[in-house]
């Protein structure tokens, strides 16, 4: 699954890539996936995407912006799998859920594993869908400050009793954030994923926002994570601390063995000193 950084760094690229193509045809794909959720027809798709111009795309958490001028923006969320970007004379791949052909016979395909969403709004709609309009402050934005991430801890705890792993990954408490990053931004923090967000310490609060911070600045740096590919096909430059490559392996800090449990929906990676419960 794409997360916060893969999400940045795509738009990144779509922007010095696809900024100012026409649309010569849209199509939502040749394989039917039930776990792709569609707000358009087929026909409609084409006929509401021909003749646009490709605007200036954004993200934010795990949902990229891209505007069809005029009118209209592709909202594609949550998605896991592959958006790829080919030059004339490229090979389409063989199962895809959208794809824009440009006028200059270029053309962008996404093609996803899991689900996703992959939705075409009218300009201004697209801030009203669910998840994106109630969406909180995500860790790239400027307004993720410790203030702000401390009054949110400070909301979390008065809810139900959370982990460590549950605020980073359920419920888009923290939104952008997924099974895979959280490994790193745990281990980072010297935090064992059931740890109680309701027992740390001021310090620890500290400790666990610069690891957000961190984290996800660095991944974006660096490309994205190495499992998962750019829009030109490229893996990202950033490896994993805590994957299942790890597991078994010597903690890097420590030594001691990385251990893998499964815990609220994935496995976690984390080591059992650096980490203690
Ligand atoms: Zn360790």
């Amino acid at each position: 699954m794409f997360e916060l950084p893969e999400i940045a760094v795509l738009s990144k690229q779509i922007n010095s890539t696809l900024t100012g193509k026409i649309v010569r045809a849209g199509s939502l794909g040749n394989s039917p996936h039930k776990f792709v959720w569609y707000n358009r027809s087929d026909e409609e798709f084409a006929g509401l995407t021909a003749e646009k111009r490709v605007g200036e795309s954004w993200a934010r958490g795990r949902w990229l912006f891209t505007p069809l001028e005029p009118g209209y923006v592709l909202l594609l969320g949550e998605c896991g799998g592959k958006m790829l970007y080919h030059a004339q004379g490229g090979e389409m791949p063989k199962k895809y859920h959208l794809c824009l052909h440009f006028q200059d016979d270029s053309f962008f395909t996404v093609t996803t594993q899991m689900w996703g969403a992959m939705e075409l709004y009218e300009e201004g709609q697209e801030r009203l869908r669910e998840y994106v309009r109630d969406m909180r402050t995500t860790p790239a934005e400027p307004g993720f400050s410790y203030d702000y991430f401390d009054r949110l801890v400070d909301e979390v705890v008065q809810g139900e009793k959370r982990s460590v792993k549950g605020l980073l990954t359920q419920d888009q408490i923290v939104p952008g954030l997924g099974n895979a990053i959280a490994q790193d931004i745990m281990f980072r923090a010297r935090l064992h994923p059931k740890r109680a967000v309701g027992d740390l310490n001021a310090e620890q609060r500290r400790t666990l926002y610069d690891a957000i911070r961190g984290t996800v600045e660095e991944v974006t740096e660096r490309g994205g994570r190495c499992d998962e590919t750019d829009l030109f096909g490229n893996p990202g430059g950033y490896a994993r601390l805590m994957d299942k490559n790890a597991a078994g392996a010597p903690c890097p800090e420590c030594g001691t063995a990385v251990e893998k449990m499964q815990y609220l929906g994935g496995a976690c990676y984390f080591c059992p000193s650096c980490q203690a419960p």
